[in-house]
């Protein structure tokens, strides 16, 4: 089912272990071993935590009982994520009794969010580190090496990392993800995020520019722009004063080379601007693919999100996106059950998804996080079953749509960039079209490569793919 496929895509990397490379380990005394779960900005993280490690002369290994250092880089958006980290420290009470000199460090959003209460309930840690703290870690691990156990949860108005080269992580060599941004300063009233990742800063511009040429030359053909909010990403050379908005660095990247495809997430629904959606349509190799949240399709729990739209301005924005490039997929987010959500509310949230027509969508129920606006100011009163019952609704809604959509694919030409094997067959590639979306098509000529792209035409389709033959 492709919802499902949907998930699995994203949870398959829950929890998946960072695989180094050979050189960076060799002539290395110590060796760390990282856990990564949550969104794409703590995967991106964990390539710069391995850079700071290695350069301080841990090399890395896949396999826990191998190594010196455990590190769990954590989520906090719902209580299911950290749940899932708790269980999992539990899984290594065994590892450190066999070697007790073995430090365990939690990382990342539940760290920054607990802070040193976390060592108080979890006695198996040893080091909590928020997410603007990483430099400290080599600091940290000698203190904890002493027998001291070590914090450091300071958020920072500056820190975006831009000057460390992250070490690709399960790096399939085509596809990378470049953060351009950290924190967000939205205050969606459900979301932990500001809490745990702070202020939002921009990169500095010549960096991103420069980790996007580097990857291009090493043979990647794909770059996705990262940042909570990316529409928001603005820079003022200090030097020059001369100021950069998202639209001026998509730009900046597309023309590295028309081999490059740039994609970006996420946009905020209330800050895309026709300036993006214009220079999207400027150039072929940006991706013609917008992940745009609209959380609900009620403008009343809307506001009581604080999202600061309604949906008659969310759908005039996929209106305008759908003018500008009809060729555009759209995806969204979407949360069932959030505070005094009734049925009416739940109608009209399925209602915008059926005039979105999205392609794909992020489905969740509603999870309280302690801290934030919703939690101090309503009550969480959707009981379960009808949360579970209004997500079941959404997600079977969002299985016909994506069938829907993929059919009319059927008979059309795309241009894919193969990244590997299919998952089903050694005798497919896998690669994706502009719109993000799954192709799968039989290997007929023996010099094509991952990394190539390949004109496909559609013939048949899944919920989660685009069955096709290359076009001769
Ligand atoms: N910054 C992005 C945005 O605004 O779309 C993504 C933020 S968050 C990492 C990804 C998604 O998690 C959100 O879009 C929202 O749908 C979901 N989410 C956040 N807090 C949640 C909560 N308390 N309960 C359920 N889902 C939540
Ligand atoms: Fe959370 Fe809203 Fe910021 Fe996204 S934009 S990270 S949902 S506060």
């Amino acid at each position: 089912m492709f919802e499902i496929e949907q998930k699995v895509m994203d949870e398959a990397r829950q929890g998946e272990a960072y695989q180094g490379l050979e050189e960076e380990t060799q002539g290395s005394e110590k060796r760390f071993y990282i856990e990564s779960y949550g969104c794409q900005m703590n995967f991106s993280d964990s390539e710069i935590i391995a850079s700071i490690l290695n350069s301080s002369g841990f090399g890395s290994t896949r396999d826990a009982d191998n190594a010196d250092l455990i590190l769990l880089n954590t989520c906090s958006i719902r209580e299911k994520a950290e749940q899932t980290i708790r269980k999992r420290l539990t899984e290594f009470k065994k590892i450190k009794k066999n070697n007790p000199g073995l430090l365990i460090g939690v990382l990342g959003c539940m760290a920054e969010r607990l802070k040193s209460k976390l060592l108080e309930e979890e006695k198996l840690v040893d080091i909590v580190v928020g997410p603007d703290a990483y430099r400290t870690l080599p600091q940290l691990i000698e203190e904890a090496e002493t027998g001291t156990k070590a914090v450091n949860v300071l958020l920072s108005r500056e820190e975006t990392y831009a000057d460390i080269s992250p070490v690709r992580i399960n790096s399939n060599g085509i596809t990378a993800f470049v953060s351009i941004m950290r924190g967000c300063n939205n205050m969606c009233a459900f979301c932990v995020v500001p809490f745990t990742r702070g202020r939002e800063r921009s990169r500095d511009n010549e960096s991103i520019i420069q980790e996007c040429k580097d990857l291009f030359e090493r043979g990647f053909k794909e770059v996705t722009l990262l940042g909570q909010n990316v529409d928001s990403y603005y820079w003022v050379d200090p030097i020059s004063n001369h100021a950069i908005d998202f639209a001026m660095l998509l730009e900046q990247v597309a023309l590295i080379s028309p081999k490059l495809r740039v994609r970006f997430s996420t946009s905020h629904p209330k800050d895309i601007t026709e300036k993006v959606l214009q220079t999207m349509k400027a150039h072929e190799n940006i991706c013609k693919y917008i992940h745009l949240p609209i959380q609900s399709g009620s403008t009343r729990i809307l506001q009581l999100m604080n999202r600061t739209y309604t949906r008659e301005w969310y759908l005039a924005k996929v209106k305008r996106i759908k003018e500008v490039m009809p060729d555009c997929a759209i995806s969204s987010d979407i949360i069932a059950g959030f505070c005094t959500e009734d049925d009416n509310d739940h109608y009209d949230t399925l209602d915008v998804m059926r005039t979105s027509k999205y392609e794909y969508s992020y489905m969740f129920m509603y999870s309280e996080r302690p801290g934030t606006l919703a939690a101090k100011r309503y009550k969480d009163d959707v009981p379960l079953e009808v949360k579970q019952q209004r997500l079941a609704e959404i997600v079977s809604l969002q299985n016909q749509l994506s069938l829907e959509t993929n059919k009319l694919d059927i008979g059309k030409t795309f241009e894919v960039l193969i990244e590997g094997n299919s998952k089903k067959s050694d005798e497919q590639w896998m690669g994706r079209n502009s719109q993000n979306k799954v192709v799968v098509f039989d290997k007929t000529d023996a010099i094509m490569k991952p990394g190539d792209y390949v004109l496909v035409v559609v013939h048949d389709c899944t919920q989660g793919t685009l069955i096709g033959k290359i076009v001769s």
